[in-house]
Parts: C-alpha cells; sequence; structure tokens
C-alpha cells in the first residue's frame, strides 16, 4: 500500500544528546540532509511506566534497567518522521545497535558519531510498519496514523508544499491559497 508513497516511523533522540545542544542540531542536520520531513515533534521526559512499556519486549534482559532508567534520565526528543523506504532509511542513518563495532565500522551514521555505549547508542527507530504505528501511538495518542495517509501524505511528498519551523523542529503544510 505505502510501496510509493511516504513511510512514517517514530525516531527517539535519546537524553544524552538532547543536553548536548550541538549534537542535536548534528543530527536534526542529518536528518533533513537525508531527506526525512518531520510531522510531528515533541520533547518529553518519560516516567518510568512510560519507558518500561516502550521497551517491555525486552523485559528481564540484561540491559533492560539501565536502559529504561536511562531512558528516564532526561528529556529525549520524539519525531515521527516520514520519508519513502522511512523505516529502512531511518534504521540506515542511525547505524546499527551495539555502539563499538558501529563506530569501527559506519562511523559516519549517527550512532556512530553520537554512540556512548549500547545503552545510550543515540537514537531509537522502529523496525516495521507495525511497530512504528504502535509505537506512534504510544507517543502521539492523538495522531491520526490512517487519516495522514490519506489526506496529508502527498503534500508532505515535495518540499514546496512544506514550512521548516527550525526551533520547534517540525514541517507543517503551506497554505498555499494565501500566496
Ligand atoms: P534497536 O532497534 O537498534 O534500538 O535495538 P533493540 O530493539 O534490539 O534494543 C533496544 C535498545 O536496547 C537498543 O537501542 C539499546 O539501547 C539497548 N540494547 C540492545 N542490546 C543491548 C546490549 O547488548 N547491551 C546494552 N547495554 N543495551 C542494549
Amino acid at each position: 500500500m505505502l510501496a510509493k508513497g511516504l513511510q512514517l516511523t517514530l525516531a527517539i533522540i535519546k537524553p544524552h544528546v538532547v543536553c548536548q545542544p550541538v549534537a542535536l542540531q548534528d543530527i536534526r542536520r542529518m536528518i533533513l540532509a537525508a531527506d526525512f520531513k518531520v510531522v510531528r515533534s515533541e520533547r518529553k521526559r518519560l516516567s518510568l511506566p512510560d519507558a518500561e512499556r516502550f521497551y517491555s519486549e525486552h523485559e528481564g534482559k540484561f540491559f533492560y534497567n539501565r536502559l529504561t532508567t536511562f531512558m528516564t534520565s532526561g528529556p529525549i526528543d520524539l519525531y515521527i518522521l516520514a520519508r519513502r523506504d522511512g523505516i529502512k532509511e531511518w534504521r540506515k542513518l542511525m547505524g546499527p545497535t551495539k555502539v563499538f563495532r558501529t563506530q569501527f565500522f559506519e562511523p559516519e551514521t549517527i550512532r556512530g558519531k553520537f554512540g556512548l555505549s549500547d545503552t545510550r547508542n543515540a537514537t531509537h527507530g522502529s523496525d516495521s510498519d507495525e511497530s512504528a504505528k504502535k509505537e506512534i501511538g504510544l507517543f502521539f495518542p492523538r495522531f491520526d496514523f490512517e487519516g495522514w495517509h490519506r489526506d496529508e501524505e502527498i503534500h508532505y511528498r515535495d518540499e514546496a508544499n512544506l514550512i521548516l519551523d527550525e526551533e520547534e523542529f517540525v514541517h507543517t503544510i503551506a497554505d498555499n491559497n494565501n500566496a
């Protein structure tokens, strides 16, 4: 269904990046340079129950406590990103999960540049359409996933239809009727 159109994904910028404005700006530049459109943007401090719910599939693993504690240690940025092949392309831009390998083999990726450890690996990205829809629903409960594809996706295909609010880091659809 979405093969030719834009695909949505949830990106999270983890706390150790959000508290470093220069690193955050660099990552935002990388997102725009890779032709992602930012459909929604929000800064949020996760509660522990939020983090535990989000990472519930990892419950019981050795890194679960340190991951959920880290994710609640400061504000995170949440972006709904749109691009052709958005899920795959965002994961490609992030680079692999394991930072020390990534720093060596893919140093130009976001995790290669800004990851500090496997836990503090800078970013998150959805891994399928199903998880993107679920994750977007968790953090943006009022976002209408199907409605966006039906009514707005077409506008986000062309940069000329969009206005970027650099401070809020979000693209909105220009009202060309007033031009
Ligand atoms: P992702 O989709 O690339 O984020 O990877 P996963 O879904 O497998 O893991 C979720 C998050 O758990 C990762 O982004 C890491 O922060 C963390 N994580 C995964 N594997 C490890 C690990 O072996 N050690 C540590 N410390 N954290 C891990």
